[in-house]
């Protein structure tokens, strides 16, 4: 069998100590399945720039552009505030977006049952929620030029932020929405403001005639994305997947993300182009939370959203479909039993650190693997 590549950067924090959850995932999978795995490490952010004075060493990118996908923990910490602005423990992950070229983040909002009443919304409306937000990440209003704020001399300064797509950066997001969608429901709506803005006008036609020429079996809806954010609040399960642009996408995958409870339960994936020979798409799996430096080190940190992302890089990079699921499953299950971290901490629940958590889901997954 081709192995199968993954690089491990655990990062600073709890990072480290969620990552070692996974790792145990991969031993399993490797000398009771035969999965393959061969796994390198590195050091980001804060533990790069202690051994090597960057965010991020030259060895290390060579080894993540290399690898078939990168398992990222987390970045930063008091310790690295004052340093240099450019080699800041943020600085690694921004390098890894941008030289994978990363330009499609994926983030679920998944509501496992057991967690329905940790929702600011009515357990009902919450309740078995799965749905998938697509954001462009690497062009629109945030890399836009020109990007200025100039003085204008009369006590008054005016600021400019530049929102820009081309044809291409939205046909390809939308090709991610819709190949994701076929392994799902099979529905996507397309997120924009063509009512005010020309990039909106433009996203709704690429996309529309995207789906025309590829995807045509898929169901498109185009929602306002102003409304989109009402319907998210108001009845979160009509969707399936949303494709939208960076900031759009940035505030309505937040949205999306507190309808499921905690930090510490969302995973995220960030894609990049297919390889012209292989196919294979570079990858970067991460929990959407930070590095937690407040409770780092005391064996509390829940590794439920870092084993989330492993699923998903199960799923997306090596099409382990069936292995996702029961990993996911086994997630959900162990929630069932009322098993539980602090930050999801239940009355009735019995509260477990980080390891037991971790190995709470592994003998889970077992049982499920069997
Ligand atoms: P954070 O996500 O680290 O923590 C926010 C709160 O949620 C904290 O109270 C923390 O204890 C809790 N929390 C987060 N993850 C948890 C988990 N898995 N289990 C239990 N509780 C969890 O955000 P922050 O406090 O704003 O930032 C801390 C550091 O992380 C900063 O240096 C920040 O720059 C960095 N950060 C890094 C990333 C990243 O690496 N992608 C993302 C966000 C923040």
């Amino acid at each position: 069998m081709t192995a199968r590549n993954l690089l491990l950067l655990p990062g600073d924090g709890i990072g480290p100590e969620a990552m070692a959850e996974v790792r145990k995932i991969i031993a399993y999978m490797n000398d009771e399945h035969g999965s393959g795995f061969v796994t390198d490490e590195g050091l980001v952010g804060g533990s790069a720039y202690d051994a090597h004075g960057v965010a991020i060493s030259e060895g290390d990118m060579a080894k993540a552009l290399a690898a078939d996908a990168v398992l990222f923990g987390a970045v930063g910490g008091p310790k690295w505030d004052d340093v240099p602005y450019d080699v800041r423990p943020e600085a690694g992950l921004l390098r890894l977006r941008k030289d994978l070229e990363l330009f499609a983040n994926l983030r679920p909002a998944i509501c496992y049952p057991a967690l329905a009443n940790a929702s600011s919304l009515k357990p009902e409306l919450v309740e078995g929620l799965d749905i998938l937000i697509v954001r462009e990440l690497t062009g629109g209003v945030y890399f836009g030029e020109p990007k200025t704020i100039t003085d204008l001399g009369n006590g008054q300064k005016r600021a400019i932020d530049t929102q820009v797509y081309d044809t291409y950066e939205i046909e390809r997001i939308s090709a991610v929405a819709f190949e994701l969608a076929r392994t799902r429901g099979n529905r996507v709506c397309s997120m924009e403001k063509r009512n005010v803005m020309k990039s909106g006008v433009l996203w709704n036609q690429v996309v529309t005639a995207t789906h025309k020429e590829k995807f045509a079996d898929v169901q498109l809806d185009h929602m306002l994305a102003d409304a989109g954010g009402m319907q998210l609040v108001r009845a979160p399960k009509q969707f399936d997947v949303i494709v939208t642009d960076n900031l759009f996408g940035d505030m309505l995958s937040d949205v999306a993300a507190m309808l499921t409870g905690s930090l510490g339960m969302l995973p995220s994936a960030s894609l990049g182009a297919p390889d012209a020979k292989t196919g294979k798409r570079k990858a970067l799996y991460e929990p959407v939370h930070g590095s937690a430096p407040d409770i780092a080190g005391r064996g509390i940190a829940n590794p439920i959203a870092m084993i989330a992302s492993f699923a998903m890089c199960l799923r997306y990079s090596f099409n382990m479909v069936t292995e996702a699921d029961r990993l996911e499953t086994a997630i959900a299950n162990v929630l069932d039993k009322g098993i539980r971290t602090g930050d999801i901490m239940a009355e009735g629940a019995r509260q477990v650190g980080t390891v037991e958590m971790g190995d709470a889901i592994l003998e889970e997954f077992k049982a499920l693997s069997a």
